[in-house]
């Protein structure tokens, strides 16, 4: 007979965050990157099916910390993988792992759009 290795296991549902909206956007500074709250968005979802809950997560994401990636340090290019020369700008030994830089300003405006189109 096989043995149940996961009898001691609590269920999923436990490990849903329990705070409230307000709470988690303080919290939004300890989470590693926004990579992970959107994994714990996704886990939190499958496992329990818990909406507000996954929202929860991804509402931390958007105030976390961008993930690291491999950036050129030169011109700013994202890669998938480590190489030597950077494709966008060819500078030689300038890609590293760091962490993305988030935009400095928020859009404030969508571009306006004339009520009516010319006429030709
Ligand atoms: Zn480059």
């Amino acid at each position: 007979m096989r043995a149940n290795r996961h009898a001691g296991c609590r269920p999923a549902s436990t490990a849903a965050p329990t705070a409230s909206p307000t709470a988690s956007t303080a919290a939004a500074g300890g989470i590693a990157s926004a990579g992970i709250a959107r994994l714990m968005a996704e886990i939190v979802e499958t496992e329990t099916g818990d909406g507000a809950a996954a929202r929860t997560w991804l509402a931390r994401a958007a105030d976390a910390p961008a993930d690291a990636a491999w950036i050129c340090g030169a011109c700013g290019t994202g890669h998938a993988r480590w190489q030597a020369l950077c494709g966008q700008c060819g500078a030689f030994d300038r890609i590293g792992w760091t962490a993305r830089p988030r935009v400095a300003e928020p859009v404030t405006a969508l571009p306006t759009v004339p009520e009516k189109p010319p006429t030709a």
